[in-house]
């Protein structure tokens, strides 16, 4: 090998493109075979990255005390053991500087209370901007809830000692999350593929033939027409690599509702199983940060089935599933390419709903009736705990995060702030020029469901429960391609005017 092509293999991580073109005008003698070798270097220096980036992942136990207040349903239940252990999972991404956090919780949902005190912490702790740091939650229906929420949680147990205690150590625990992952920052070749999930996610809602939208109908239902919505059933996977060929971290993102454990043990529900047998599969080195899509009106009932499906073994024929899906990706996974991590993020505000005259005076009867253990029908509860709330906002709008985080021109995440319908998140992934775009929801806070503008003269439960107004959704999908279409172009430029330089040069 000529000594200056074994000079510069021994420092290859750190060439750029700019120094191989420096010294290649011929002001050496070179044999005709040393100019072609060198020819073939400044090729492969010039499109491959600099260095790679340095990323690392955290996971800390956040599984709640017995006794504590369960979420997920309109009543009252207390967690009296544990199936299976709730985690804060995060990946660290250090790119050329910059870095930025995803972090996702087992637990039913993210509010912005615990958003800012989490990402102070991390900042404080880690040095990483809070505003680069993604936090989102799974859903689970059995975990604790998170106090100082809602009156709705209030009204479950949401002020007792255990819930509080729970909510005032959560920020820490996230943090102490971020804080491993930045520790263990490593160089890492980052891949990516998305497989495609047909038979695990339906849309919840039917056209029915009364004329109605029905919401969770039931199994073989006669009077279901047909699903009054699309489901997504991609499951985009990225992959953490160390540079000798481990994985140490997997992030799966599947839009289907976290509810199909029940009960009061405490259970991450499907993902814990899709974790378990990833693990078993590419080793426990291996983390699996699972994130749910837009889900809002999507959920694993499959209403032409007579079967039952409910409890932990549903849970882990999902996951099971779930998991053979991910490992099929992992045989087409696609080395990300270089490029720079950009991170954005916006503050919308979202309208909110009409409260007609007498609706408060009528809430606070139904949410009365419900202190005294009596059951008003289901929707009139829903309604209640939504006017309430609304009402308490005195005429503001909301004023809800959308984050970007993109590595590379190839993949980016989206955060959304609640519990999004699926036809919001499809159009975000047809709209973004990204090649994969994940969308992470009940993340970095949460309004409650978010139905499209289509749903809401169909009512039903998600848009009874609706926080916002019609039209919010569609808001939020705007805001996300923005960002996206900025993001990419700002990617593009800087390989443009890169290139620009080499051939100026
Ligand atoms: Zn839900």
């Amino acid at each position: 090998m000529p000594l200056f092509l074994e000079a510069l293999s021994s420092h290859n991580d750190v060439v750029s493109g700019r120094l191989a073109a420096v010294i290649l005008p011929g002001k050496r003698k070179m044999k005709n075979r040393d100019r072609l070798a060198w020819i073939l270097l400044v090729l492969v220096i010039g499109t491959s990255r600099a260095e790679p980036p340095k990323c690392g992942v955290g996971v800390v136990n956040i599984t709640p005390e017995k006794g504590v207040p369960m979420a997920g349903y309109y009543s009252e239940r207390f967690a009296d053991g544990v199936h299976d252990d709730l985690y804060a999972k995060a990946i660290v991404i250090e790119d050329r500087g910059a870095k930025a956090a995803l972090v996702a919780l087992d637990l039913i949902t993210t509010s912005r209370w615990l958003i800012e005190e989490s990402r102070k912490e991390i900042e404080l702790v880690t040095g990483i901007p809070g505003s680069n740091v993604m936090i989102s939650a799974t859903h689970s229906h059995t975990g604790p809830i998170l106090a100082r929420m809602s009156q709705r949680y209030d009204l479950q147990g949401g002020k007792n000692d255990a819930a509080t205690k729970y909510m005032e150590l959560l920020p820490r625990r996230i943090a102490e999350s971020v804080r491993k992952a930045a520790e263990s920052r490593t160089p890492t070749a980052v891949s990516f593929a998305a497989g495609r999930e047909e038979n695990l996610t339906f849309n919840r809602r039917f056209h029915m033939t009364d004329g109605t939208v029905g919401w969770n109908p039931g199994k073989l239902n006669p009077k279901i027409i047909r699903p009054a919505g699309p489901t997504d059933p991609a499951v985009p996977v990225v992959v953490f690599n160390t540079l000798d060929g481990k994985p140490f971290a997997a992030y799966v993102n599947f839009a289907m509702h976290l509810d199909t454990v029940g009960g009061t043990q405490v259970s991450a529900d499907y993902p814990y199983s899709l974790a378990k047998q990833l693990s078993a599969a590419k080793g426990d080195g291996m983390v699996t940060l699972f994130t749910i899509g837009t889900a809002g009106d999507l959920n694993h009932i499959n209403v032409t089935s007579p079967t039952p499906q409910k409890g932990h073994a549903e849970a882990s024929r999902i996951g099971t599933l779930l998991a053979a899906n991910v490992l099929r990706s992992f045989e087409q996974l696609q080395p990300l390419g270089d490029g720079p991590l950009r991170v954005s993020r916006r503050i919308v505000k979202l309208p909110l709903p009409p409260i007609a005259s007498g609706e408060i005076e009528k809430a606070k009867a139904v949410v009365d009736r419900m202190k005294d253990k009596t059951k008003p029908p289901f929707l009139d509860q829903v309604n209640a705990f939504k006017v309430l709330d609304v009402a308490g906002r005195l005429g503001q709008p909301w004023e809800v995060e959308v984050q970007v985080i993109s590595l590379g021109s190839s993949i980016a995440w989206v955060s959304l702030p609640g519990e999004i319908f699926c036809d919001l998140g499809l159009a975000i992934k047809a709209g973004s020029p990204f090649r994969q775009t994940m969308v992470a929801t009940l993340a970095n806070g949460s309004i409650g469901y978010v139905p499209n503008r289509v749903a809401y003269p169909q009512g039903n439960y998600e848009v009874v429960s609706a926080r916002c107004g019609a039209g919010s959704g569609e808001m939020l999908v705007d805001s996300a391609l923005d960002q996206l279409r900025t993001l990419f172009r700002s990617v593009v430029d800087s390989h443009s005017s890169s290139g620009q330089q080499k051939k100026e040069r």
